[in-house]
């Protein structure tokens, strides 16, 4: 006999522990598959390497479904403007929320927090069931259910599978989606620093030839600095020692850092880009990294995963709550086509970011120029600022 559930999430990352905190929220039966173990809220001071720009569409998500709160005031840092500029050319855009009326564009926070927060959040939900540390091994799509059996025998059935297991998701596979990949030929090296200066309200990017140089402000006087070159490059500043590391970036970064106290911790990321071919297939849906994913340079990864979190949440809400089909293709389908057309234009817009800016010269002044345009066009810059925001 299969354990039931109405959802089937596999992956409890933050993306699929923010699904199923919202469909457990309006009490629907829900089963999570984490490969992983169940992570708890982090216990030690330091900032953790992996940070995300929350927009205040995410926060808002967050904070619905119970997991905001849980994230310690100075565990997030908002931030009010955002600054991108050429290295090589004249063209700076500034961007404010104040102007828009709002008070930042959103936060910075490490992933951890952020997801121990929603399995803080999970543990409270009587109509969720976790299971961690085990994998899906078989997938069975029938007519009027689906079924998935795990690595250590436990089998699932219910109405809808969502693959959220992440880049390399073993559901997608097992639900036969293909996907259409590239690389960047890219690293980016992601360096936690405390700064002289107190950094706090600004995020900024500097463009350069060979890839952007960014801060992402965190609370005091910390910040984490990413840094995306050639593979070979980022190898050799990873093994630079902490101390030949600050000087490199004292010397290398932008001079609107301010001097750098001390190199806290660094790691390396393949730059990738990947798209599902279909988002769906017979009760089955893929979200977040399972469906795509974007180079991080434009920080809009996680929000886009948790975009698609509100527009299944509020679809299978709403079905559930006039007793329809939750895994029926019309709603799929629906689904699919809500989403697709808005990943689509955010990866053209990363992508159109990457080529301009680290293209050959004449495409790169091109870039500046586009800055220095985007300065003096409050519209573009209103439009620009909302996509930032996400609401
Ligand atoms: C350097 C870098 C910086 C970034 N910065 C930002 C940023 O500032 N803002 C932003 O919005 N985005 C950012 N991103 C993107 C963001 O990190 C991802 O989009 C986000 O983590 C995707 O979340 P996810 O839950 O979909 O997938 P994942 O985080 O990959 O989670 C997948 C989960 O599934 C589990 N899993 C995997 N396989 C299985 C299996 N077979 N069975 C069961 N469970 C499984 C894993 O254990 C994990 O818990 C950045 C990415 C990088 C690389």
């Amino acid at each position: 006999m299969a354990n039931s559930a109405q959802v089937i999430i596999v992956g409890g990352g933050m993306v699929g522990a923010a699904l199923a905190t919202s469909l457990g929220q309006a009490g629907l039966g829900v089963a999570l598959v984490e490969g992983g173990a169940a992570p708890t809220l982090p216990q030690d001071d330091g900032f953790d390497l992996r940070v995300s720009s929350l927009n205040l569409a995410a926060e808002r998500l967050l904070a619905e479904v119970g997991a905001w709160e849980r994230i310690p005031q100075d565990r997030r840092c908002p931030f009010r403007r955002i600054h991108g500029w050429s290295q090589q050319g004249h063209g700076e855009a500034r961007f404010d929320a104040t102007s828009l009326g709002h008070d930042a564009f959103g936060s910075f926070v490490e992933n951890r927090w952020i997801r121990a927060a929603l399995w803080a959040r999970l543990a409270e939900l009587p109509t969720v069931t976790c299971y961690c540390g085990v994998r899906p091994m078989v997938l069975r799509q029938a007519a009027n259910q689906v079924e998935l059996e795990l690595d250590d025998g436990t089998r699932l059935g219910g109405s809808l599978v969502v693959g959220a297991d992440g880049a390399r998701s073993a559901l997608r596979e097992l639900a036969g989606i293909q996907v259409e990949s590239g690389d960047y030929d890219q690293r980016a090296l992601v360096i936690n620093v405390t700064t002289k200066l107190p950094q706090q309200d600004v995020s900024w990017q500097c463009f350069t030839p060979h890839g952007p140089q960014a801060m992402l402000p965190l609370p005091g006087h910390h910040a984490s600095l990413v840094w995306y070159a050639k593979p070979d490059t980022i190898t050799a500043l990873e093994q630079l020692d902490p101390e030949a590391l600050r000087q490199t970036l004292e010397r290398d970064f932008p001079a609107r850092l301010g001097g750098v106290e001390a190199v806290l911790g660094r790691a390396s990321f393949p730059i990738r880009r990947q798209h599902a071919r279909r988002y769906t297939s017979a009760r089955c849906v893929l979200i977040g990294d399972a469906a795509h994913v974007i180079s991080p340079l434009a920080g809009q990864g996680l929000n886009l995963g948790l975009q698609d979190v509100i527009a299944l949440s509020e679809r299978l809400v709403a079905a559930h709550r006039r007793g329809q089909d939750l895994g029926s293709a019309p709603l799929l389908d629906a689904y699919a086509r809500q989403r697709r057309p808005q990943t689509l234009a955010m990866i053209a817009a990363t992508e159109l970011l990457h080529r301009v800016f680290t293209g050959a010269p004449p495409l790169r002044q091109l870039g500046s120029l586009g800055l220095a345009v985007t300065q003096r066009l409050p519209l573009a810059k209103r439009l620009m600022m909302r996509q930032a925001i996400g609401l």
